[in-house]
């Protein structure tokens, strides 16, 4: 395994060290099913130095079930925008109770950004890009300051730019994990049904994806998963996952 160095400052040296970690971990796990390489990140490569990223949308639970019965003591980070259904909230309180999860955190957008550029609420329509930035992208950039991995519940099944999906990837100076990245919608109910999961309150109703209530449409029958998100515009992603963002 090479060298770590994440308490480096960063430097050209650190991104091509975090680029080749990641190659490596990538080798060496690559077999592993996705609760063993997480319980291998978790305690033995990054302990202390990794955090969930989880929306608590339709598929989370699947993934928050597999870190809280490692660790319940992981970091799990929840970005709250201020634009997310009542539901989602209420769903994401249920489950972090139900699991027993000790180190839930909701970093929030800066009240003097949103001052300043969304006085109206409005700047998801004006520029949806913009409004990601602020109330999702800087909010976790703060929350991932002192951590060297997060874990993500992307899927390479949810298309887009999601389609060629690396288990672990660099991410800048950090290590990026998508354990359930070969995984298929097949896999994800059997999950939910194997455990007994709760599913998100909107699911039934036919949101698929869930992220931000002004952004976040229905989907049809046939459409992608991730269909209703930005719906009438040119974005499929958030900003979170874009190279460079943290
Ligand atoms: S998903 Fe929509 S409301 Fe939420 S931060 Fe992005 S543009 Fe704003």
């Amino acid at each position: 395994m090479a060298k770590d160095l994440s308490d480096s400052p960063q430097s050209p040296s650190l991104l091509r060290l975090t680029r080749a970690t990641a190659a490596e971990l990538q080798r060496r796990t690559g077999f592993l099913p996705a609760a063993d390489l997480l319980s291998m990140l978790l305690t033995e490569v990054f302990p202390g130095r990794i955090a969930l990223v989880s929306s608590f949308g339709a598929e989370s639970a699947v993934l928050l079930h597999m870190v809280a019965r490692i660790d319940r003591a992981t970091p799990v980070i929840f970005l709250d925008s201020g634009r997310l259904f009542g539901e989602t909230l209420r769903y994401r309180d249920a489950l972090a109770d139900r699991l027993g999860l000790t180190d839930l955190r909701s970093p929030a957008p800066r009240a003097e950004d949103l001052a300043r550029e969304d006085p109206d609420h409005l700047l998801f329509r004006r520029d949806p890009d913009r409004c990601c930035a602020l109330r999702k992208v800087e909010p976790l950039q703060r929350a991932l300051g002192g951590f060297r991995a997060w874990i993500t519940g992307r899927k390479a099944y949810q298309g887009g730019q999601r389609t060629a999906l690396p288990r672990v990837e660099a991410d800048g100076t950090k290590i990026k994990v998508n354990p359930l990245a070969d995984w298929r919608r097949d896999d994800i109910e059997d999950y939910f049904l194997q455990h007994e999961l709760p599913r998100h309150p909107l699911e039934a109703d036919g949101y698929l994806s869930i992220g931000c209530m002004p952004c976040t449409d229905r989907v049809a029958l046939g459409e992608d998963v991730r269909a209703g998100r930005w719906r009438g515009f040119a974005k499929s992603e958030c900003g979170i996952h874009l190279p460079g963002a943290l």
